[in-house]
């Protein structure tokens, strides 16, 4: 037996003897080497790599390489599929998240929307379900539909409740990360404390792991760019406003869990009144519920023929209607529009001489209204911040559209369950 086979039959036997104890506690993760770690993280990030690709990026011997790897294929974390492109020679077979590991649960949770999706560990999207809720109900009505889309999406896919391998959830609101817990989330009140990993206990033994809707959609964007830009901010703006760090390649939470949360950055101190309590934030300037309530007073004053007719007619004026009316030329709702993307490009302005990020992702229900919208955000932005940070940046729509939070969530839950147990959110419920 030469030395590269022996470390393979080591690596092997540890980690046979690894996995054996963690399912046990149900996870084929939590005693994963340092090593396999690296190499599952690495794949994951690539979707579908060759061995000389993993090779080149992780800076492995060979042997060392081909033992993990080998070793990972026989446990069925690893699949190989395909073959990749050649530089020459043979070409390599591809290396993917094994598909036979189960499936994950992705969950979207917006202010008044329910996204749920199946994925399969290689984060394609196997089936999705999106409803109207009105997420201020509460969570007792939020919990019921989300198990009973859930039994929905596994009758699709022919699947049991135990072949869930993790859960991924996005809330609109503060999460204390380390617990789950959201922490005096101001549009969802009544789910302050409550903790959805014990309410899901009842249905799945897999691990639950809870996030910013924000940071969630910046995982989601990472994983489309396979972590190539690694200095970004995704900023989601619907009902409120929130972003997502990406600093050095990961998610960047803070201190308390509470980094991003910048619809609170005061752009007119002479401004309404907020629900936090402070005056002329961004978020009660300019976000979606901010255009619907402008949009209302323009159709109720008399200022907007198109609002007024809106209106007239019973349909509640929203964000949409704002939108729909300056798309039919409406002025007044085109400045309205003009008017959210200045106010947003002012607040991201100090983002930008403040983190330098190569790209600026705009996310959520408002992204619709390009491409008034985004021009106006961009304007604000060129003018207001410093031009070394501004050289290269890129200011731009998400591109993941509505699937962005799903795949997000997806990669929360496959992340969180490769990070070591110490470092973990986990906790097996
Ligand atoms: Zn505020």
């Amino acid at each position: 037996m030469d030395g590269s086979s022996l470390s393979r039959f080591d690596c092997l036997e540890r980690e046979t003897v690894n996995i054996a104890l963690n399912r046990t506690i149900n996870s084929p993760w939590s005693a994963l080497s340092p090593t396999s770690r690296e190499v599952l993280d690495a794949v994951l990030w690539s979707r579908s790599t060759s061995r000389g690709h993993l090779l080149e990026r992780l800076d492995y011997s060979k042997s060392k390489l081909g033992g993990t790897v080998s070793a990972l294929l026989d446990l069925g974390l690893l699949e190989e599929e395909g073959l990749g492109a050649s530089s020459g020679g043979r070409k390599p077979e591809t290396l993917c998240m094994s598909r036979t590991l189960g499936v994950l649960l992705a969950i979207d949770l917006g202010a008044s929307h329910l996204s749920m999706a199946l994925l399969d560990p290689t984060f394609k999207i196997l089936c999705q379900h999106r409803e109207a809720l009105d997420v201020r109900q509460g969570p007792m009505l939020g919990m019921t539909r989300i198990k009973a889309v859930l039994k929905v999406l596994l009758l699709q896919q022919g699947l049991t409740v135990d072949r869930v391998l993790a859960v991924g959830m996005g809330v609109p609101g503060p999460v204390d990360f380390g617990s789950g817990l959201l922490v005096n989330p101001p549009i969802m009140p009544g789910w302050e404390g409550f903790s959805v990993r014990d309410d899901l206990s009842a249905t799945l033994s897999a691990p639950v792991f809870i996030d910013n809707d924000a940071n969630v959609l910046a995982l989601g964007e990472l994983w489309q760019r396979r972590r190539f830009s690694e200095n970004f901010i995704v900023v989601k703006v619907a009902t409120g406003i929130g972003c997502g760090i990406i600093c050095g390649g990961r998610i960047y939470r803070g201190a308390n869990g509470a980094a991003g949360d910048v619809g609170h950055i005061c752009v007119d101190p002479l401004g309404p009144l907020c629900h936090c309590g402070n005056a002329g934030c961004v978020e009660v300037m300019a976000a979606g519920s901010a255009l619907a309530r402008e949009g209302q007073q323009a159709a109720e004053r008399g200022e907007s023929r198109l609002l007024a007719e809106a209106l007239a007619t019973d349909e509640p004026i929203s964000s949409h209607t704002v939108a729909r009316a300056s798309r039919e030329g409406d002025p007044v709702a085109s400045a309205l529009i003009q008017r959210s993307g200045k106010l947003i490009g002012q607040m991201l302005a100090s983002l930008v001489n403040f983190f330098n990020p190569s790209h600026i992702v705009l996310a959520g229900g408002l992204s619709n209204l390009e491409p008034l919208w985004l021009a106006s955000i961009r304007q604000s932005v060129y003018r207001r911040s410093l031009t070394l940070s501004t050289r290269h940046l890129d200011i731009n729509l998400s591109t993941l559209e509505q699937e962005g939070g799903l795949i997000g969530a997806g990669v929360l839950s496959l992340l969180s369950c490769l990070e070591p147990p110490e470092k973990s959110q986990s906790r097996s419920i």
